[in-house]
């Protein structure tokens, strides 16, 4: 059992929080939202009344929040936390940030002798809450292991991908590619319909063909193609428009400082920006098939 201190309680946070205190960790919460703190304390947690006070004797510190800007006030901010977390601590932040933000936490905190790791996530918020997200780590080795005393807790595919920021730009990586294959699967599948074809048995074909990916193997965009999936549900649940376009902005500017030539990730971005402000931000990613279908 260990001494977790978890600011940013929010639809990812909340639930990761509550399965570390089901697996037995000592938790204290912090969140600016008291709704949000209500809702742990309710399964178990300590609740603090300040980001100081939750931190204070804390083996793990994890933060959860919105961008990188929460996460470089948090630690290093004017109220920043920093002073008041033991120097035997290891912060984990598992927030999507910029990855210079994040290395700009890592040399902060290390300049204070303490040990920081990047460990976004990928699995949304149903892999938050059934403990089964997959943590893309970026820091030393050694922290890494020693981190899995409690990712372990939240999440099942624990990868090490390198020094600190490198959890960050792996994951943007992914999600680049992720949606140029939802894409380009849907204007294939659309093409197919327009011409005549069965999106099911379409579907069928190029999954057994050199198309294959895993928006069809499991995330078909077609309504009615596949059961169980956000297309087949009114594109509802999954993984939001505004959170693909969030960390589709965040992985065109890692491309212009990299000076990385992603042709196809930047036309990515800008249709996943104009489907968002078309009005259609909190439906799942995979509705970008409506922007092909024929009204
Ligand atoms: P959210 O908006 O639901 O939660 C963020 C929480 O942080 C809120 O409760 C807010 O009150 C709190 N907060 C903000 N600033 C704070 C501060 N200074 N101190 C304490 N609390 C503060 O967001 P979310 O969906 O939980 O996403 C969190 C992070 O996880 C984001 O970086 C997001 O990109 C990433 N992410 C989200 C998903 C998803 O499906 N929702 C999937 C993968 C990764």
């Amino acid at each position: 059992m260990a001494k977790v201190a978890f600011i940013g309680l929010g639809n990812m946070g909340g639930p990761m929080a509550i399965n570390l205190v089901k697996a037995g960790h000592a938790v204290t919460a912090f969140d600016l939202s008291a709704a949000a703190l209500a809702q742990v304390k309710a399964e178990g947690a300590a609740v603090a009344a300040t980001a100081t006070e939750a931190v204070k004797g804390a083996e793990f510190v994890i933060s959860m929040l919105p961008a990188g800007k929460h996460v470089l006030g948090l630690y290093l901010g004017e109220q920043g936390v920093a002073a008041h977390i033991s120097k035997d601590a290891l912060v984990i932040d598992c927030s999507t940030i910029d990855a210079d933000s994040a290395r700009k936490v890592g040399a902060g905190l290390a300049a204070q002798g303490i040990a920081f790791i990047d460990a976004p996530v990928s699995g949304g918020v149903g892999g938050a809450k059934a403990g089964t997200l997959t943590f893309i780590v970026g820091g030393d080795a050694a922290h890494f292991e020693r981190a899995k005393t409690v990712l372990g807790n939240m999440g099942k595919n624990l990868f090490h991908a390198g020094a600190v920021g490198a959890g960050q730009v792996a994951k943007i990586c992914n999600n680049m590619l992720l949606s140029i294959l939802m894409v380009g699967t849907s204007e294939a599948l659309q093409m197919g319909v327009d011409n005549g074809l069965d999106p099911k048995v379409l579907s069928e074909i190029m999954l057994k063909s050199s198309g294959r990916n895993w928006t069809l193997e499991l995330y078909n965009p077609c309504p009615d193609v596949m059961p169980n999936v956000p297309s087949s549900n009114g594109y509802q649940g999954g993984f939001m428009v505004d959170l693909m376009a969030k960390d589709l902005g965040l992985a065109l500017e890692a491309a212009l400082q990299s000076q990385s030539s992603t042709p196809m990730g930047a036309l990515a971005r800008s249709l996943y920006v104009a489907h968002q402000r078309a009005g259609n931000g909190k439906l799942d990613f995979s509705s970008i098939f409506k922007l092909f279908e024929k009204k």
